[in-house]
């Protein structure tokens, strides 16, 4: 059976053990790394990769898709550092684990997948942690999610072609957005600042692999099963 994964004193040293990597990795900050104790990974990713949850590693969560390292994932939160009151979109649920740190620290998540069943997966993660103050959308993300615009924070997980422009349209002024940009291979995490009408764009993390960004606003035509708002 499975043992009860919040109390389980296994996950709970591995929990431990990836926070020590954290911050060796470079994220100090004392909150940051708070969340990651009260997120227990294994709960987002395949039972069948449950021993390596744990591991500051990507990890291969089905549908040619994998969660991202916990480490690069602990610099999104650095770099944006979403507040109580503010309202993030998400574009790439994947695991669900990225939507459930920030569902943490920030008002309200809205994240997009476009693979139903990962989406669908991530769902019950979360509802399994009591994160009430998620809503998930399955569709193209790179076309954002109109209804709750703007955001004051836009995290996306995949890689893209340009920053994209639907993206910057649904961006909160003053807003802050991180994207991978660059070749299908190889991306740098681009931090795009909006304030006071102004744009400004830096490269804060270089030569970084992401999975494409699979959409109108991304590579190509996404094939997505749900395209409406
Ligand atoms: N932060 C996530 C990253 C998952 S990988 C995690 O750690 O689990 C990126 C995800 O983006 C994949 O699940 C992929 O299916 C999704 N994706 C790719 N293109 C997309 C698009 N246009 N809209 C929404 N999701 C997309």
């Amino acid at each position: 059976m499975e043992p009860e994964p919040l109390s389980d004193p296994r996950f709970l040293g591995y929990r431990r053990r990836l926070i020590e990597e954290i911050r060796e990795s470079g994220t100090d900050s004392l909150e940051i790394l708070q969340l990651f104790d009260q997120v227990p990974r294994h709960l987002f990713v395949p039972e069948g990769v449950h021993p390596r949850a744990y591991d500051d590693t990507p990890v291969s969560i089905g549908y040619g898709q994998t969660a991202s390292q916990p480490s690069l994932q602990a610099f999104y939160l650095d770099v944006l550092k979403p507040t109580k009151n503010e309202r993030v979109l998400e574009v790439g649920t994947g695991s669900g684990y990225l939507t459930a740190l920030l569902a943490l620290t920030a008002d309200r998540v809205y994240s997009v997948e476009r693979v139903r069943e990962l989406s669908l997966r991530a769902r019950r993660a979360l509802d399994q942690l009591g994160l009430a103050n998620v809503a998930l959308l399955v569709g193209d993300g790179t076309i954002g999610w109109r209804k709750y615009a703007p955001y004051h924070v836009i995290v996306v997980s995949a890689a893209s072609p340009s920053v994209p422009s639907t993206l910057l349209n649904q961006l909160a002024d003053p807003g802050r957005m991180l994207v991978p940009v660059g070749t299908r291979k190889e991306q740098d995490l681009i931090f795009v600042r909006k304030e006071g009408g102004n744009v400004t764009q830096e490269s804060v993390r270089e030569r970084c692999t992401f999975v494409p960004l699979l959409g109108s606003g991304g590579w190509g035509d996404s094939g997505s099963p749900d395209r409406r708002r």
